[in-house]
């Protein structure tokens, strides 16, 4: 295994029209996204852009888009748009 202390860097950024979308769609696309928002994340405030993150899951080709902040604000709350579709803190 490597360390995976470097996927903890931005992988690149994204602008607000392309993280809300994305974000969407992946709501739109997994039954459970939207209640998992809701439950354990908080409304993003209003940012040109946002980073992305390279998915730390072993195979998973995805990206971590922003889509919250995790309820006590100390993280951001971020989905994998790949195959794993998991959500991470950031
Ligand atoms: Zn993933």
């Amino acid at each position: 295994m490597t360390s995976n202390v470097s996927q903890n860097y931005p992988y690149s950024s994204e602008s607000d029209a392309d993280r809300a979308a994305t974000v969407a769609r992946l709501v739109t696309e997994r039954d459970d996204l939207a209640g998992t928002l809701a439950a354990e994340s908080t409304p993003l405030d209003a940012r040109d852009r946002w980073w992305t993150w390279k998915c730390p899951t072993a195979g998973c080709p995805g990206l971590l888009h922003a889509a919250g902040y995790a309820s006590d604000k100390h993280a951001v709350f971020v989905v994998c748009d790949g195959t794993c579709a998991k959500t991470f803190l950031r």
